[in-house]
């Protein structure tokens, strides 16, 4: 399962964007009220491995959709909480690269 195509499926937007230097270690954000979930260009410009880069930054906000909608109970906690959207994009699609490791390349 393609992530990307997953959101298409469920009615999300993906945008690559310049997030800019307060958030540059900021890989991606799910924004609810757009339905959109905006991946940092900057994550993708230089990688050879972008289209995976890009795979595991979707997988990974889908879960915050789902968080969203109600479909997996929302936790308090930032770390817990991205692990377990990590936990769940490794899940749920065959990704090439992974989400937790994105984050760790843009905190260097
Ligand atoms: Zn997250």
């Amino acid at each position: 399962m393609d992530p990307v195509q997953v959101a298409a499926d469920w009615g999300l937007k993906v945008a690559v964007e310049e997030f800019g230097d307060a958030a540059r270690a900021v890989a991606a954000e799910y924004d609810p009220r757009l339905k959109t979930i905006r991946v940092n260009a900057r994550v993708l410009g230089d990688r050879c491995d972008a289209a995976g880069t890009l795979a595991a930054c979707v997988a990974h906000e889908l879960y915050h959709h789902l968080e969203h909608i109600g479909c997996v109970r929302s936790r308090p906690g930032g770390r817990q909480r991205e692990a377990l959207a990590d936990a769940y994009a490794r899940r749920y699609f065959d990704l090439a690269v992974d989400p937790a490791q994105v984050r760790r390349t843009l905190e260097r």
